[in-house]
């Protein structure tokens, strides 16, 4: 469902890229963003330009002076999501994938029962 209003989008009407070359803000491979990323510096709707991207994930071009790449990369380096529990965590180090030693643990756990579960034909839909 999309919850976007004409409010919402009103900060539109003030994007200076809508009054400049917009192949700018498409450079091809291998070419510079400079000229987009300095439009983009003196416009007054950085912040919504910049949450509108951030809302709908993959978006090509610049958008608020950012590379999809290097909006990649910020994606990448921002807080994980444990698995386990849903909650942000910081990684202590670059491969940490659960939030601490009990949801790792719970997550082995449930691993080792799905896997024995399979052995021994037992499967938690039958049984229900
Ligand atoms: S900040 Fe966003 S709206 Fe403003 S010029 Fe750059 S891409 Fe356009
Ligand atoms: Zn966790």
């Amino acid at each position: 469902m999309n919850t976007t209003t004409a409010a919402d989008q009103h900060w539109r009407l003030s994007a200076l890229c809508a009054q400049t070359d917009p192949e700018a803000f498409f450079p091809e491979r291998g070419s510079s963003p400079a000229a987009a990323k300095k439009v983009c510096a003196a416009c007054p709707v950085q912040a919504a330009c910049r949450a509108e991207a951030a809302r709908f994930g993959d978006v090509m071009g610049v958008w608020s002076g950012t590379t999809e790449n290097e909006r990649k990369r910020a994606r990448r380096a921002s807080a994980p999501i444990c698995p386990g529990c849903g909650r942000e965590f910081t990684r202590t180090s670059p491969t940490a994938k659960y939030c601490g030693d009990l949801c790792r643990q719970a997550a082995r756990n449930a691993t080792k029962t799905a896997s024995q579960n399979r052995r021994t034909g037992t499967s938690p839909r039958r049984a229900a």
